[in-house]
């Protein structure tokens, strides 16, 4: 079995090569989003591909703001692989950084950039792997392998995955799904662990009201400060106690990593006693999050304000909806004192953990870290997986980057933030495993 992999398999340095040379490129282009201008990354990759023998399209509601399709088809039916990645990213101030986030530069064994690992460090390496394939001579023996790049993915995907997902199913259904959500290494108490995304937190975001009565500022017990009641609000939601919720994907994380599934309070004081960094990264897995993040009152400076809005960045573990936001909610703010009013609501979404994909995930970094484990998790955030989850029930969709020169605190606390970068040898271990994951999936 492995012979017959590592025949197929272009050799790893050229794979990492081949990803560095493509992510520095890609990063050059700015996309931004908004407003994303992805068109010209898009046409760059599909210059790349099509000649290599896949069918590009790019498919898009505004000019601008193209996705890109590409398919290769085998000579015989079967199961349907997309390699997925966006390539739109968010904004980034050049005054912070130590390097210009825009120019793709190499240092210390990193490509350097805005998108680095969100994410188009994954999209070059799965446009390595394809392209690597075929330049050895590969083609499905069956099914199709596509590759499927987005925009508009960091501001709602109106543009991108929701609108390909809603709109062209056709040309985007697919069997099997390998797109961004997890994949560094985790290590905890002499454990080491790679994590395959298999599901995602839902998002119910709300806003909180308190009321008072205006009246003027020079008189403040005239009033009744709407904004001063803001205060505990902000304080509890700051310090309150996690809202535990049990799931199975945090279950197999704590399981993997030799910890007790069944008392989550005492198991997060013992990982936050020992590593606050990884607490960070695990609690926001094990119930729901309430973040605030906007506040508003008076529009005048000498008015007293008789209301005072804060908006709150909720998240729920995966199928479950408004009534465990709610929930969660009254345990931390008790029931007096506010309105709420819910602004935006998408239940998260879940793949099987047991499949054929999750199998050979497993068999690859088996083979490259023998003493390691491979466990699912779920997404503190949100990915395009969501879309092709509800697009295409039978859809198989993980997030798997893997990372093992980068670990996942590290790689966590660069997403979104200054100095973004990526290990190019972590370019060359996605490449590799993507590359079997098309040898071994299309056959
Ligand atoms: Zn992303």
């Amino acid at each position: 079995m492995a012979a017959h992999i590592l025949d197929r398999v272009p050799e790893r340095e050229s794979l990492e090569r081949r990803a560095t040379d493509l992510l520095r490129r890609l990063i050059r282009f700015d996309t931004v989003s908004p407003p994303g201008n992805e068109r010209p990354a898009q046409e760059f990759l599909r210059t790349l591909l099509e000649p290599a023998g896949f069918e590009c399209e790019l498919l898009g509601v505004v000019p601008e703001r193209p996705n890109l399709v590409a398919r290769l088809r085998g000579p015989a039916d079967g199961p349907r692989l997309c390699l997925l990645g966006h390539i739109d990213t968010v904004l980034a101030d050049p005054g912070e950084w130590s390097v210009d986030p825009w120019a793709g530069e190499l240092g210390g064994g990193c490509v350097w950039g805005r998108g680095a690992l969100d994410m188009k460090g994954q999209v070059a390496a799965e446009t390595a792997a394809a392209l690597g394939l075929v330049e050895e001579g590969w083609r499905p023996e069956a099914g199709e392998l596509l590759l499927v790049f987005t925009c508009d993915e960091e501001t709602g995907a109106t543009y991108g995955a929701r609108w390909l997902c809603e709109e062209e199913p056709d040309r985007v259904r697919c069997d099997f799904v390998v797109n961004e959500g997890a994949g560094a290494v985790m290590e905890f108490g002499g454990r080491r662990a790679y994590g395959v995304c298999v599901a995602e937190k839902g998002v119910f975001r709300f806003t909180l009201t308190t009321s008072g009565s205006a009246g003027h500022a020079s008189l403040p017990r005239i009033g009744d400060n709407a904004l001063v009641k803001m205060a505990p609000v902000l304080g509890a939601l700051g310090d309150g106690p996690t809202q535990y919720v049990r799931s199975p994907e945090p279950a197999a994380l704590l399981a993997t990593l030799g910890l007790d599934g069944d008392d989550l309070e005492a198991t997060m004081g013992a990982i936050q006693s020992s590593d606050p960094r990884f607490a960070a990264l695990v609690e926001p897995m094990l119930g729901v999050t309430l973040t605030p993040t906007m506040i508003a009152a008076s529009e005048k400076i000498n008015v007293i304000p008789s209301r005072s809005e804060l908006h709150v960045d909720c998240r729920v573990p995966p199928e479950l909806g408004e009534e465990v936001a709610r929930r969660a909610i009254h345990a931390t703010l008790g029931d007096d004192g506010y309105d709420v009013r819910f602004t935006e609501c998408v239940a998260g979404n879940r793949s099987p953990a047991d499949t054929p994909l999750m199998d050979r995930i497993r068999a690859f970094m088996t083979r490259e870290d023998p003493y390691a484990h491979v466990t699912p998790v779920v997404l503190q955030g949100f990915s395009d997986s969501h879309w092709w989850r509800r697009a295409f029930p039978e859809c198989v969709a993980y997030g798997f980057f893997p990372q093992r020169a980068m670990d996942a605190v590290e790689a966590m606390s660069l997403f979104h933030a200054v100095d973004e970068r990526v290990p190019v040898a972590d370019l060359g271990l996605a490449a590799s495993c993507y590359a079997e994951l098309a040898v071994e999936t299309l056959r």
